[in-house]
């Protein structure tokens, strides 16, 4: 049993003093990108979805401005943009900690784990290769709890 991931991420409600501590403007765009983002909690939003939920609010606005906005907030470190293997990237603010992701190849389901699920995983890796696992962000496939 993988152990779940249910503590509180202090993930800031709003993007203006992120961006502004960035030194970049802060858009109406912008914000509600990163609302759609933050509101989205664990689920991984692709671009589409960001573009879809956004559009709710604002219906004039081009995919290409949400495509290029969400560059932005990854090149900035506020994002975080991971193929999971599903077909397309996935989107969702940085947490302060490290999470990996168990994708469910039956449904589709993903969850995060934190470092101390693969703790194990790095030790042996190290005892029988000598291989150092490094610190991205990894991607597992298999079965969830309720498929498996
Ligand atoms: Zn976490
Ligand atoms: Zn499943
Ligand atoms: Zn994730």
């Amino acid at each position: 049993m993988t152990h779940p991931h249910e503590h509180r991420h202090d993930v800031p409600a709003t993007a203006a003093p992120l961006l502004r501590g960035r030194g970049r403007r802060v858009t109406r765009q912008r914000t509600l990108i990163w609302n759609a983002l933050v509101g989205s909690g664990d689920e991984h939003l692709s671009a589409a979805d960001v573009v879809a939920r956004v559009r709710v609010d604002l219906p004039s606005v081009s995919p290409s401005t949400v495509y290029r906005t969400l560059d932005l907030l990854v090149e900035e470190g506020l994002v975080s943009r991971t193929d999971l293997g599903t077909g397309s990237a996935v989107y969702e603010p940085v947490r302060r900690h490290r999470h990996h992701h168990l994708v469910c190849d039956r449904c589709g389901r993903v969850e995060h784990v934190h470092d101390d699920a693969l703790a194990g995983l790095a030790s042996h890796l190290r005892a029988q290769s000598g291989f150092e696992l490094g610190t991205a962000e990894l991607t597992l496939h298999g079965r969830c709890v309720d498929c498996a």
